[in-house]
């Protein structure tokens, strides 16, 4: 027998081999996805629609980072890193496209997400 040791997983305590990180993962991925329709629902909000327009006329609708035309407003720190910084207006940007793009692709591996 594998020696085995005590793991939390949704507030109760179950006994895993000792390499295994299984239980750790399905308990991590069923927070990730409850933390979804969240998001969702706050990119769909008043308060975020105006926050994000607000931010795209405050600089004239110029990407923060190539001067191009932007389109969207971005979140400088991810909503999935830090959910109560979501409607600071400090931390927001205008982004085209593109940059967009390539800022998510960083965020993702920065942040692990
Ligand atoms: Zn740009």
């Amino acid at each position: 027998m594998k020696p085995q040791r005590l793991v939390v997983v949704n507030g109760r305590r179950v006994l895993v081999d000792h390499d295994s990180r299984k239980e750790e993962y399905s308990d991590y991925n069923k927070t990730r996805y409850k933390y979804q329709p969240e998001i969702i629902k706050f990119y769909n909000s008043r308060a975020w629609k105006n926050l994000s327009k607000q931010t795209l006329n405050e600089e004239y609708y110029v990407c923060r980072r190539c001067e191009g035309d932007a389109t969207l407003a971005d979140h400088i720190i991810p909503v999935r890193v830090d959910w109560s910084k979501r409607l600071e207006w400090s931390n927001t940007q205008p982004l085209c496209f593109d940059c967009h793009a390539i800022k998510t692709k960083e965020d993702k591996k920065k942040y692990n997400l």
